[in-house]
Parts: C-alpha cells; sequence; structure tokens
C-alpha cells in the first residue's frame, strides 16, 4: 500500500473495529504449558476450573487452538463507547528528542477506569450474566482493575466483591470510591471475612497485604457463595485473550496506513496487556511471515522475567489457585512498595513466559525515578499525564528512540500507553520533592523468594 500522511491520531471507524480476539496460543508450536490442581499438581480440568471461573471463560482458557474468538455482540456494543482506542503519531515527542524514528502509542485510558483493563472486564461480566450468576468476586492492588470491573459490573447488573490491598484501601481512598459509586462492596485484603484471610492475618498481624493474599480471599469468597465466580484481570491467558483487541487495533490501524512496525514496546505486570498489544504481530512472527522486535519492560524492584525462573509456581500467597508454569519470583517475594502498582506481581503470563523463554522476546527493567521522569517529559509534551505503569513503556521508547539518532535508522516504534496516572499523584509528589527511591532487590532476596517454589516437573 502506498504510505499517506500519517494523521496524529489514528482512528478507525466502527466499521473497521475488529469483530474477533486473537488466540496468539494457536500459532505456537510449544503451547503454555496446562494449570495445575493444587491439590493433585496434575493439570486441571476444566470441571474443577469451572467451580472457580465462568463456565465460557474456563472454554477460553483451556483453548490452544482457535486462533480467532469471536467478540459477542453485546461486547462489541460496549467496546464501541470507548473504542476503537486513538493510536497516537508521537510527532511532537519525535521533534524534540530530534530522532529520525517515527513513534506511536496506542492509548488506552479513554474511559473513567483509566487503563485497558475495561477490555477485559467487560467481557468477564459478560460471561457471567450469560451463565445467570449473580456476581463475581476479585482482588485489585492499585485498585484499576477492581475499577474496570465495578463499571463492567453495573453494566450488566451484577454483584462485585472487590477485596483491596489494604495499603491501597488506605492510602487510595479515590480509586475505592469510584467502585463504590459503581456499586461494589470493597473490602481491605487481609480481612476476617475469609479463613485464609484470618490466617493470615494470624500469622502477620499488622500487615498491610499483598495482591497474592488478596486472590486468596477472593476465591475463597467465590467459592463458598452460590452464584458467584472469580475473576482476574491479568496473568491468565483468557485476559490476554481479551486484550488482543489492543493488538488488532493497532494492527489495523497501521496496516490502514502502511505502516510497518518495527520495534514494539509494553510494561509488564502479569503480562496481559503486552501481550494482547503484541499478540497479532507476534502471530506473523510465529508463522514467518514478519519480524518485529518486542521489548517487555519491568520494574526493576519486580523483575520477573529478567531475574525469575520459568517453573511452575503458586499464583497467589494462599495457595488456592490453580499452579501455572511462569517466569516467577516465588509467590513469597513481596515486592518493595513501588509506585507502579499494577507491576508488583510476582508472575509471569504463561504464554508470555513461553515465548519469552524461546527468545521470541526481549526482557528489560527500569528504576522507578527513571520512569517518573521519562513520565513527567512526556506529559509536558504530549499533553497526556501517563500512569506509572504505562511509563515503563515510555522509557524504553524514549531510549530507543534516541538509539535511532545515534544510529540515523527510521524505525518505526509502537508502545502501549496503558492509562492515566490521575490517581497516582501522590507518586508523582514523592518523585517532584526528591524523596523517591529505586529499589533493586539483592541477590539474597531474590533467591530467598525462589527458595520458596514448589518443586514441580514440568
Ligand atoms: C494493571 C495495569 C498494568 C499492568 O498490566 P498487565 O496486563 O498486568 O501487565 C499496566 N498499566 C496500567 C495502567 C495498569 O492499570
Amino acid at each position: 500500500m502506498a504510505q499517506r500522511e500519517i494523521p496524529y491520531k489514528i482512528y478507525l471507524e466502527e466499521s473497521e473495529m475488529p469483530r474477533n480476539w486473537y488466540n496468539v496460543r494457536a500459532d505456537m508450536t510449544k503451547k503454555p504449558a496446562p494449570l495445575l490442581d493444587p491439590d493433585t499438581c496434575k493439570p486441571i480440568t476444566a470441571e474443577a476450573l469451572g467451580k472457580v471461573f465462568c463456565e465460557e471463560l474456563v472454554k477460553q482458557e483451556l483453548d490452544d487452538t482457535n486462533r480467532y474468538i469471536p467478540i459477542p455482540e453485546e461486547i462489541l456494543n460496549f467496546y464501541k463507547m470507548y473504542r476503537p482506542a486513538p493510536l497516537v503519531r508521537a510527532y511532537c515527542l519525535e521533534k524534540k528528542l530530534g530522532t529520525p524514528a517515527h513513534i506511536y502509542y496506542k492509548f488506552e485510558g479513554n474511559n473513567t477506569s483509566g487503563s485497558h483493563k475495561l477490555n477485559s472486564a467487560i467481557a468477564q461480566a459478560y460471561y457471567a450474566k450469560e451463565q445467570g450468576l449473580v456476581g463475581v468476586t476479585t482482588e485489585t492492588g492499585a485498585g484499576q482493575w477492581g475499577t474496570a470491573l465495578s463499571m463492567a459490573c453495573s453494566y450488566f447488573g451484577l454483584d462485585c466483591k472487590v477485596f483491596m490491598v489494604k495499603s491501597s484501601y488506605e492510602l487510595k481512598p479515590f480509586r475505592r470510591e469510584v467502585m463504590r459509586t459503581y456499586g461494589a462492596s470493597v473490602t481491605p485484603s487481609p480481612s476476617d471475612t475469609t479463613r485464609v484471610g484470618r490466617q493470615i492475618l494470624e500469622e502477620f498481624p499488622g500487615t498491610t497485604g499483598s495482591l497474592g493474599c488478596a486472590i486468596s480471599e477472593a476465591v475463597e469468597a467465590a467459592t463458598e457463595r452460590d452464584g458467584y465466580r472469580y475473576v482476574l484481570g491479568s496473568v491468565l491467558s483468557q485476559v490476554m485473550l481479551h486484550q488482543s483487541v489492543i493488538g488488532m487495533e493497532t494492527k489495523a490501524a497501521l496496516d490502514k496506513y502502511g505502516v510497518k512496525a518495527d520495534v514494539i514496546i509494553g510494561c509488564a505486570g502479569g503480562g496481559s496487556n503486552l501481550g494482547g498489544l503484541i499478540a497479532p504481530f507476534m502471530g506473523e512472527k510465529l508463522r514467518g511471515e514478519a519480524d518485529y522486535h518486542f521489548i517487555a519492560v519491568e520494574p526493576e524492584s519486580c523483575p520477573s522475567l529478567s531475574r525469575g525462573k520459568y517453573v511452575y509456581d503458586y499464583c497467589d500467597t494462599g495457595r488456592v489457585c490453580p499452579l501455572a508454569k511462569m517466569y516467577t519470583l516465588g509467590s513469597g517475594f513481596i515486592p518493595a512498595a513501588t509506585h507502579a502498582g499494577g507491576l508488583r506481581y510476582h508472575g509471569m503470563s504463561s504464554t508470555l513466559s513461553e515465548l519469552y523463554d524461546e527468545g521470541l522476546m526481549e526482557a528489560r527493567t527500569v528504576k522507578q525515578t527513571e520512569v517518573f521522569a521519562a513520565a513527567e517529559y512526556f506529559a509536558r509534551i504530549e499533553g497526556i499525564l501517563p500512569a506509572p505503569e504505562s511509563s515503563h513503556a515510555i522509557k524504553v521508547a524514549m531510549d530507543e528512540a534516541i538509539k535511532c539518532k545515534e544510529t540515523g535508522e527510521e524505525k518505526v516504534i509502537v508502545f502501549g500507553l496503558t492509562g492515566t496516572g490521575y490517581f497516582d499523584m501522590m507518586s508523582y509528589e514523592k518523585f517532584h520533592d526528591g524523596k523517591m527511591i529505586d529499589y533493586v532487590p539483592t541477590d539474597e532476596e531474590i533467591a530467598q523468594g525462589l527458595s520458596k517454589i514448589p518443586n514441580i516437573e514440568g
């Protein structure tokens, strides 16, 4: 296709929106390792998964073969309220950096929840509703996932019970109140409303909680109630599948203008946004149709891909969830209190882990002060106030663009701008006041987390 002049913002028409999610597992020769039942350590059955998760979502979780999964009409209609998300050509940033590189970012912050998480929340709520459930339970760390899920549940008239990591519950009252505005009930975790919560409180009195612990509580709350299932905002293959809408739109928009990406960058927490963004491009790479350089960006304080091990591990502290083979720092690893709460998970999507293990992707770590410096630089030039999580990708995109300045290469760099930072102003305040510290876990700390990993062949 002939190269057309690229506008600042590329929007797709509604009619050009993807009508399918893309399942990258279908194109993988070596599939991600199966989830294991925590009781038997054997591959978990659909039946066992169905006690925790919605039926249709279990099917998607176990589906390694269907390349395209049609997006149901009702989800598509909800998507239309805030999608397609713009793909922005960062002309102003390019100019400021003086780089010959062409920089694009896919902005997922154009909805009230402020991030990409709504893409999967609405899908998961839809399938829960279809199954005739009363409600769902979940955990939230910084609050982005809980916010997205409460929006999705209120749309479909479902009850939504959110276990929010206690430190965030206390420090981030705004997100908590957004969730309640959408009708969710929010419980600080660990709480005395679940057995596992009470256990953790007994063992670690005064703890301010962790994501892994909130997951355990949410799972228990779902399985002990009729008409409830548990839903998760990242890590699982089904979530990455729903997030493929990001990549499908990005690819459609680039194709529309005859642009071929060279480098694709995203931040990696549990791996769903990055996995979703790169999915259709990775598919081309796997099928030998095109090549791309993919970069997963992690915080130096929680380097799951960069310093973790590729083994079976528990997904939660309470060890009630299925085990996944993934790059992990150990389910007992408690990362330092970084300001990118969405990237503090000890493990990583098993699909992304497998792709990384096969050498199809690079992982890079960045320090949080340099992340905030990049965030501020970006905000002043491109206008958008980015989430700290997203700013990990900004930092590496800028690094890559600066390299192009040195080599004179006109690379096309695409990165995922996953959300806005309005609720993170206390972190920005720390940065502005020079009170932010960079924490790098020592080898001993990493080794200690890894030493708690169960010994399972796989
Ligand atoms: C949750 C979150 C992330 C992390 O996403 P994963 O899909 O788990 O990697 C990144 N950015 C924002 C803004 C988030 O809210």
